[in-house]
């Protein structure tokens, strides 16, 4: 078993505001609640995703995701 790599999203929710630019770019990580604030289903990202998810972390207006080593 490898950890090696795997990234785990961090979400400061109150700097959300919910432009979804995030969900955009990465749908199958960040998903939008009925309030439009994002969230994960699974704090690690799935293997494959992770470039993806960076760019949708980076993308963030709010700068309100970060991507940490799990
Ligand atoms: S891009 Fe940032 S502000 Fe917009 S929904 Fe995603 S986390 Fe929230």
């Amino acid at each position: 078993m490898s950890g090696e790599g795997k990234l785990k999203v961090v979400i400061n929710k109150p700097a959300c505001c919910g432009y979804g630019v995030c969900a955009d770019i990465c749908p199958d990580v960040y998903k939008l609640d009925d309030n439009g604030i994002v969230y994960v289903e699974d704090e690690i990202v799935p293997a494959g995703l992770e470039d993806l998810a960076r760019e949708g972390a980076e993308a963030c207006p709010q700068s309100a995701l970060k991507l940490v080593a799990a």
